[in-house]
């Protein structure tokens, strides 16, 4: 995978603690604090499959169980869900790295398949009627 401009990225577990550094060490879907039974896992918000790349704009922290749950939904999709099945989603921490991998993908170029499926996203969320000032 070819990541243009931009520096050589950590390794995936250095990633996950910079993620959680960045985030608070709770789920982003279900709010759980991580502990030893509900350990951090790396989540992908536009997800590889669909173009996501692997950057730290792209990275989220999520339990084992969100995580797999969530399966290849999208991650506006997956928040409602979430809502739907009385959990505490973060719906700023999402509005904060979907913003940040768009100014990303518009700093580094590149990025054509994760472009539209992202924009659709910040649409989706934006339609949710919230303001996002960062
Ligand atoms: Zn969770």
């Amino acid at each position: 995978m070819h990541h243009g401009a931009v520096a050589a990225q950590p390794d995936r577990a250095a990633r996950l603690r910079a993620v959680v550094a960045r985030d608070g060490d709770t789920c982003i879907w279900c709010g759980r604090p991580f502990a030893g039974l509900i350990p951090p896992t790396t989540e992908h918000v536009v997800p590889r499959l669909k173009g996501g790349p692997s950057w730290l704009e792209n990275e989220v922290a999520a339990c084992h169980r969100c995580n797999s749950e969530r399966g290849h939904r999208g991650p506006v999709e997956w928040l409602e869900e979430c809502l739907r099945r009385g959990w505490k989603p973060d719906e700023e921490r999402l509005a904060r790295s979907l913003t940040s991998l768009a100014a990303a993908i518009a700093r580094e170029g590149g990025q054509r398949r994760a472009r539209p499926y992202l924009d659709a996203q910040l649409r989706r969320l934006r339609r949710r009627g919230r303001s996002f000032a960062a």
